[in-house]
């Protein structure tokens, strides 16, 4: 049974570098009519003057990894296309240069998550590839000159993971943890528990949550957004209309 009147509950995370305090909910939805969990308001949440224990993600998935205990998150797990740079419509690729677009304040809001000492990371599938449309060579021409791209604002990616695969070829295709692992290799100090994934998609989520994270929806073009862009609105932790909020809301709670 579908809930009917979405509500925030919200959960209390802290920064390591700042040790400041963001808040991002654990569960979207009140009542809460398709798990056994139960909701129950306690005192302690600074910013609401409540605190909620945690409870099951409305779907069933599994009990929240947000809950309501301090977390440190640092890292923060960017989906690419629709997130960073203009979608293409459906179907379209992001072929070379020429097609990507950054999207309105989006070095800022990098620059602002640099400055805050979190890593930012971007984790994309790029079929592409795979269907011979463009080649991983141009993929890391993109990301290169996207990162100088960055500078002139002050920004900065830590790190680029992409799959070239086609679907259900490979294990780095998200919502499978392929990248994440990739990431993990090469930062050993990150853990799911302590990251967050920003995409636009429901693999973007679904990828987030398999593992852990907390997860931000952003909202894109709605004319661009792919089919189940709605469910992945409704089963990540927050969500906002781009990039820029996202952050402002994650460095402003915190
Ligand atoms: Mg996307
Ligand atoms: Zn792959």
């Amino acid at each position: 049974m579908r809930p009917t009147s979405p509500q925030m509950y919200v959960s209390s995370i802290t920064s390591p570098t700042t040790s400041r305090r963001w808040f991002a909910h654990s569960c979207s939805m009140s009542p809460i009519t398709s798990c056994s969990c139960s909701i129950t308001a306690t005192s302690g949440s600074r910013r609401h003057g409540r605190r909620w224990k945690p409870c099951c993600y409305h779907n069933g998935v599994a009990n929240s990894p947000v809950g309501n205990r301090s977390r440190v998150v640092s890292t923060v797990f960017l989906d690419r296309d629709g997130v960073l740079n203009q979608k293409l419509p459906e179907g379209g690729y992001v072929a070379s240069w020429e097609d990507f677009h950054l999207l309105p304040g989006v070095a800022e809001a990098i620059a602002s998550l640099n400055r805050a000492g979190l890593r930012v990371v971007v984790v994309s599938n790029q079929r592409g590839i795979a269907l011979g449309l463009y080649t991983a060579a141009d993929v890391l021409a993109i990301h290169a000159k996207l990162q100088a791209l960055l500078q002139q604002s002050g920004a900065h990616l830590d790190a680029f993971y992409f799959c070239p695969h086609d679907k259900n070829e490979c294990n780095c295709r998200k919502p499978l943890p392929g990248l994440f692992e990739q990431a993990e290799a090469d930062f050993p100090e990150i853990a799911a528990e302590a990251s967050a994934m920003v995409g636009d998609s429901l693999s973007d989520i679904e990828f987030g949550r398999r593992l852990g994270m907390h997860t931000i929806f952003v909202d894109g073009d709605p004319e661009h957004q792919k089919p189940g862009a709605e469910a992945a609105r409704e089963s990540a932790d927050l969500h906002f209309a781009d990039l820029s909020e996202a952050v402002k809301y994650l460095l402003d709670a915190t």
